[in-house]
């Protein structure tokens, strides 16, 4: 398979140099030349199947010779070591749960995948391959999760001081190995701004290989179309269903869309957003006008310039109609997702995280609006008890507790490099390392 950037389709990429350069050299994002359908016969198999077969078809779809099969078998056992499976509150809403995963997010399916997939490219390499990511919270942890123990790369997270939780930052701090933190004196967009200076060093390049892993790596989105198929194979039934997805840089979305040009019955994607709304305006307008991004209860979806809304608009023609055939979009406050915590932990006994509840309100309105009923698939895609500070306040009368994996690593000892905002410093960190 060949892979173009988004901003040019004359030159073609491999899926290594697609996964290696993660950002094409013109800034557009690696999208495959096609994406085939599968030809799966749903009703045949909707009893009886295995996902990792349906995995291992998708892989191959994209990667083609690049990796043996053999290997991508090895790689779908360990990015599906872990269940997505759903919890029924209703015959109309279903909720799949996409954290069980090491760092309990959807996040580590991408982060897995990536990781093992990157392992396979530089394992006969005599050069060391040296991962940079800047996080606000839950890509660090996922990263540094996929990542460890990986011979020959090395990882290294930046993240804003004082400013993740202390899970969070407990997440990525107490693995050790070849993951290194790097506490940033700065903001997340100084982080940002720090690995995207590294990138433009041809200096610094041309003496240690660097890669990067942030959410628009295409070997990210791959893995999130099995979660689709899975879901929708679990709710047994040959109808369309409707998947509401709690969005941010809009991965999981286009990972769905891209799901359904394989064949996947859906019958619309409800993207629920925040106050970071800017892709629900989009919808609503057709005109994209991105916007600084606020502080919200579900954090990980605050963001005000979805990176992968470019390669949506590959897929789309950048064609607003079609946009609207396939996804609709809502945006919720904070309140409103308070209140969702407490109606479905009052009705059907089931605690949401932040993020979906606002995936379980967006596909409340999307479905007022249908004449006839259709089964509706929230991603649930974190653990609430990484926002059990939000939670408590949703539900002060429950007992909470954090999740065992989380208090697991809250007794364990921190370790960080603690640097300045300057990128002098950083760049001199690298070339000692
Ligand atoms: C990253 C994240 C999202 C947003 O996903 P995108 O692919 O960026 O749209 C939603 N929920 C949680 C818990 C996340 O960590």
């Amino acid at each position: 398979m060949k892979y173009f950037s988004t901003r040019n389709n004359n030159q073609s990429y491999s899926f290594k140099d697609a996964v290696l350069h993660g950002l094409a050299p013109d800034g557009g994002l690696f999208v495959p030349e096609n994406i085939h359908n599968l030809n799966l016969d749903f009703k045949k198999i909707s009893t009886n199947y295995d996902i990792k077969e349906i995995a291992l078809n998708i892989s191959k779809n994209f990667i083609a010779e690049e990796i043996p099969e053999d290997q991508l078998i090895n790689i779908i056992e360990k990015t599906l070591s872990f269940p997505s499976p759903l919890v029924r509150l209703t015959a109309q809403v279903q909720i799949q749960e996409l954290f069980h995963g090491p760092t309990l997010a959807f996040k580590d399916f991408g982060a897995c995948f990536m990781a093992n997939v990157m392992d396979y490219f530089v394992r006969n390499s005599d050069r060391e391959l040296n991962i940079l990511v800047a996080t606000s919270g839950d890509t660090g942890s996922a990263v540094a999760s996929g990542f460890l123990g990986i011979p020959r790369i090395n990882v290294f997270i930046l993240y804003p001081n004082g400013k993740v939780s202390e899970v969070q930052e407990k997440q990525f701090t107490t693995l050790g190995n070849n993951i290194t933190a790097l506490r940033i004196d700065g903001t997340f967009d100084d982080c940002q701004n720090l690995v995207k200076e590294a990138f433009q060093d041809s200096l610094l390049k041309s003496k240690i290989n660097l890669s990067s892993a942030n959410s628009i790596n295409i070997a990210r989105l791959i893995p999130q179309t099995f979660y689709y198929f899975d879901g929708f194979l679990q709710t047994r039934q040959n109808h369309k269903v409707v998947f509401s997805v709690p969005s941010g840089n809009l991965g999981n979305l286009t990972a769905g869309v891209i799901a359904k040009k394989m064949g996947l019955p859906v019958k619309k994607f409800v993207a629920a957003t925040n106050r970071n709304n800017v892709f629900t305006e989009y919808l609503i307008s057709g005109r994209y006008q991105s916007k600084k991004s606020v502080q919200t209860f579900s954090n990980a979806m605050d963001v005000g310039k979805p990176s992968n809304l470019e390669r949506l608009g590959w897929i789309y023609g950048n064609d607003i109609f079609k946009f609207r055939n396939d996804i609709a979009s809502f945006s919720f406050s904070d309140s409103e997702t308070v209140r969702a915590i407490q109606l479905v932990q009052d009705s059907h006994n089931y605690i949401l995280d932040p993020h979906g509840a606002i995936g379980y309100l967006a596909l409340a309105k999307y479905q007022q609006s249908l004449a006839d009923s259709h089964t509706g698939v929230i991603l649930e895609t974190a653990h609430y008890s990484k926002f059990l500070e939000v939670i408590k306040l949703a539900l002060p009368q429950n007992k909470l507790s954090l999740h065992e994996r989380l208090s697991k690593c809250l007794n364990t000892e921190s370790k960080f490099v603690p640097l300045s905002n300057e990128y002098a410093e950083l760049k001199e960190y690298l070339l000692n390392f």
